[in-house]
């Protein structure tokens, strides 16, 4: 409660047509000391007028969310007493993390419905060449601009898509953790999202076609997912086995070509053939992985995830006995919470989305690798580590 207090607090989120053209008066309204960061690719929105009455950064189209973009722009920011982002995700995990550490107030426009940081009290930030997950803050403010929303490019608006539709192997997982270890669970950030995933899962071409009406609806859902991470005090019920996947894959490989979102697309179709391979079987028997921490730490070439193995070694054996009475009462709870990989791989396929590792130019055989040796990356209990210690 106390978490909730502390960051729930976004004044107003506003969706309009051509609400960037009012950014400097909108602004304004909060503070007369504000601070612009925009890129190459998100300056075209602005009236460049803007850039003579207020101070401003200008970060390069392809701008990284790293400590040092992080640093410059605190450093440019450091009269200022509110940040003002326009642009995605990567422009809001660097307003949102400097404002953060400044302890500064931020205000968001978004460009594109990409990903569902929007809402998220977390920075996602480069460090050594892959991401890390850091505690930061919600924004004071989000105002969507639905024509720029409409017209980003499909790429993005896909990447939103899957980094979306992701809730359903999210959902087993952390259900598969709530089930079989006790931890905590929470319906309610599904709940919240069922209309309009049922919609999206309808109308999904029209976002091909960039349906202003489809486009919207993509936001409003990835923004509430947003939420559902504040309401879940973590971001257990967006980020499971596939996220682990991807981010594991970040570090033996970093793929600066793909969207975070199409990454998703593809170990969300891993995840989903993993958790639908596992629930087949039916009388599953639990054994100690045979992954040996030299292994874990030898492919990554980090060893801090040492502890999280030991812990789930410790896990595997906990769930041992509850797998062998309660097994069918599992799968009837997940089964029904699922949507089936062939109906993904369709959607994604119409889409043009890519959905396996090869559409990344993942190397199929290092992939299935890192997809085995994920779950000692993160102390989040998924399938990723029942596939480690069942057998048939
Ligand atoms: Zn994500």
């Amino acid at each position: 409660m106390h978490y909730l207090q502390q960051q729930c607090y976004i004044k107003e989120i506003i969706i309009e047509p051509k609400l960037v053209n009012n950014i400097y008066e909108i602004s304004k309204q909060y503070s007369d000391n504000i601070f612009l960061v925009v890129d190459k690719n998100t300056l075209k929105f602005l009236n460049k007028k803007i850039l003579d009455k207020v101070s401003n950064i200008i970060l390069p189209a392809n701008v990284v969310a790293s400590l040092d973009i992080i640093e410059l722009v605190k450093n440019k920011a450091k009269s200022s007493d509110l940040i003002i982002a326009l642009g995605s995700g990567t422009i809001n995990d660097i307003c949102k993390y400097t404002s953060y550490i400044e302890q500064k107030e931020y205000i968001l426009f978004p460009t594109a419905a990409s990903m569902n940081g929007y809402t998220s009290a977390t920075a996602s930030i480069s460090v050594d060449g892959y991401k890390r997950s850091f505690t930061a803050h919600l924004a004071k403010a989000i105002y969507i601009d639905t024509d720029i929303l409409t017209n980003a490019p499909i790429r993005l608006t896909l990447s939103g898509f899957a980094d979306f539709i992701c809730r359903s192997t999210a959902q087993a997982d952390w259900l598969l953790s709530h089930l079989l270890l006790g931890t905590q669970y929470n319906e309610l950030p599904f709940i919240m999202v069922n209309e309009m995933e049922q919609i999206l899962l309808k109308e999904y071409q029209y976002l091909n076609k960039k349906s202003s009406e489809i486009v919207v609806l993509l936001m409003q859902a990835l923004l509430i997912s947003g939420f559902g991470m504040v309401i879940s005090d973590g971001s257990y019920s967006a980020s499971q086995g596939e996220h682990i996947i991807a981010h594991a894959m970040d570090i033996v490989n970093y793929n600066h070509c793909s969207l975070h979102g199409e990454k998703i697309a593809v170990t969300t179709m891993t995840m989903g053939n993993l958790q639908e391979k596992i629930l087949s079987i039916k009388n599953p028997i639990i054994q100690r992985s045979t992954i040996e921490e030299s292994e874990i730490i030898e492919y990554f070439g980090i060893n801090q995830f040492t502890k999280i193995l030991e812990q789930k070694k410790k896990y595997a054996a906990k769930c041992s006995k509850i797998v062998h009475e309660k097994w069918k009462n599992i799968f009837n709870i997940i089964q029904q919470n699922i949507l089936p990989t062939k109906h993904l791989e369709k959607i994604f396929s119409e889409l043009s989305m890519p959905y396996l590792p090869e559409h990344l130019g993942w190397n199929q055989k290092q992939y299935h690798t890192v997809a085995n040796l994920a779950f000692a990356t993160r102390d989040r209990f998924t399938f990723l580590d029942l596939a480690n210690c069942i057998i048939n």
